[in-house]
């Protein structure tokens, strides 16, 4: 079985055939940074967030979730400090207008890294290096801040300027006494959320990995500031293995090794127990819903690119066809954002401690927030592979992501009481799963396309089935085939979904 890897172009073309992404609005041309989900890509979508939502949330009891409004009051991002410094670094073109990103330019340009560059380092890195636009050559401008925000007006009022939230993250800590006593939470515990957040982008680019619309997976999850390294977790992942590349590793120019969190503890390498945790749950996720777990990495932040609250900050990176590009920041964000709303709102977001008797300000141990998009790439990067035998895609996507789980179909479509006995068998799984019914084309032609947009397993009904109420179920992995009867339809699916060989659930009629 042969790989080819897609180009992130490819995979683009690939999404928009099959029905799972389009540009959006294509009619008009599109916009960049924006994009619709199709009926498959939607389905995909939604299935990653409910096993997300399920894993985090409902699985746990010392996290709960929230869905916060998009538009919330300003001074929320006064306080966070995206009104001064959600800024990227932009130049223009003095000729054509072209805009581009000064880091961006430069890291093109030099090869060097620019994450927490500052503007004075940004213009002299342009003007020494003698950088033009990109598009037609000529003289650029000085480089100024440019806010990522999207601003709106809230009624009928100009300047009453309100924004699109940039993170799902804020809404947590403005809602967070709330939460805590509503759910009567005592630490350490998180809070969940799942929605859009939008960033304007000043170069999206590589279709769904920056976009201007996107929607987050995010996790707040709070401990006692003195208790940083009680993890009562821990043991539940300690011989979990993964690819580490730590802050020295990148300084003395290593690649990265494989290690179990134990040792990453015990070296040293990760800070807290609690940081490994999550950087483990978080890339056993992935893992579970059959990512590769050798296209993932951890990766420590090195000091210059250490946000100014960050004691500490992991990437959870993935190896795309550009490179390995973060999929989730995981930082240690102490009690930086708690602090801020409590001076700009003036409310007391401390809890009481029952033991010391004193008041005291939980710390965000980590915050693994992930881009839904970035998942929906990495599943669909990890499953897609093209069989050489069928001389075709399949899309191997796990059972519980797959858009659409069982294909029926009736072996003719010109007999009536066959597809009238498919019609049933239909009727009856679709109560349970996402089910396809399609008679166009021929048996080989529908399972091509069932193997391409990832239908877990098909079940064929033919002329036997009308004697013998019996009925063919294919695999899409391995083209297996058994026979069983109808009324052990359903009981055999669940199996086989849950993980079980096809070959051990019914009598074996071949491979197709
Ligand atoms: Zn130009």
């Amino acid at each position: 079985m042969e790989k080819p890897k897609l180009t992130i172009d490819e995979m683009a073309v690939f999404c928009k055939r099959k029905g799972f992404v389009y540009p959006s609005a294509e009619i008009y041309g599109g916009i960049a940074g924006f994009y619709d989900f199709g009926h498959l890509g939607v389905e995909l979508k939604n299935n990653i967030k409910k096993e997300w939502w399920k894993t985090f949330v409902q699985q746990r009891d010392d996290v709960v979730g929230i869905d916060g409004s998009i538009i919330t009051n300003p001074n929320v991002w006064k306080a966070s400090g995206h009104v001064d410094g959600f800024t990227d670094v932009i130049v223009d073109c003095k000729k054509c207008g072209s805009r581009f990103r000064g880091d961006t330019l430069i890291e093109d340009k030099l090869k060097i890294p620019t994450a927490g560059m500052p503007l004075d380092e940004i213009a002299e890195k342009l003007k020494g290096h003698r950088i033009k636009c990109q598009k037609c050559g000529s003289e650029l401008s000085e480089p100024k801040k440019f806010n990522l925000m999207f601003s709106t007006n809230v009624g009928p009022v100009q300047g009453s300027v309100a924004y699109l939230r940039p993170e799902t993250a804020q809404i947590i800590f403005a809602d967070f006494k709330l939460v805590q006593e509503n759910a009567r939470l005592k630490l350490p515990f998180g809070i969940a959320q799942i929605g859009k957040s939008f960033r304007n982008e000043i170069s999206p680019r590589e279709f769904l990995f920056r976009m201007r619309e996107f929607e987050q997976m995010e996790l707040e999850y709070f401990v006692h500031p003195e208790k940083q390294d009680e993890c009562i977790f821990i043991e539940e992942v300690s011989d979990y293995e993964l690819n580490v590349l730590s802050a020295e590793m990148q300084k003395n120019k290593k690649n990265m090794g494989k290690l179990t969190i134990r040792q990453c503890l015990s070296k040293k390498i990760i800070r807290t127990k609690w940081h490994a945790y999550w950087l483990a749950s978080m890339h056993k996720w992935f893992v579970e819903l059959g990512a590769n777990p050798e296209h993932f990495r951890i990766r420590q932040h090195v000091k210059d690119e250490l946000s100014h609250y960050a004691l500490d900050t992991w990437d959870l990176e993935y190896e795309f066809p550009f490179g390995w590009r973060e999929l989730q920041g995981l930082s240690n964000r102490t009690d930086f954002d708690l602090k801020q709303h409590m001076e700009h709102s003036k409310a007391d977001l401390s809890l009481f401690d029952e033991e010391s008797k004193k008041k005291i300000l939980p710390h965000v141990i980590c915050e693994p927030s992930q881009g839904v998009e970035r998942a929906f790439l990495v599943f669909l990067f990890d499953a897609y592979s093209y069989d050489k035998a069928r001389e075709n895609v399949v899309l191997r996507l796990h059972p519980k992501l797959a858009p659409v789980k069982i294909g029926i179909f009736p072996l003719v479509s010109n007999k009536a009481d066959v597809v009238k006995k498919a019609r049933g068998v239909y009727d009856e799984l679709k109560q349970r799963w996402a089910c396809t019914f399609d008679l166009s084309g021929s048996i080989g032609r529908r399972y091509a396309r069932a193997d391409e947009t990832g239908i877990y397993a098909t079940v064929t009904i033919d002329f036997e089935s009308l004697e013998d109420d019996s009925v063919t179920i294919r695999s899409r992995d391995t083209t297996e085939q058994i026979r069983v009867k109808i009324s052990e339809l359903k009981d055999v699916l669940t199996k086989f979904m849950e993980g079980e060989k096809l070959g051990k659930l019914g009598k074996s009629v071949g491979v197709k």
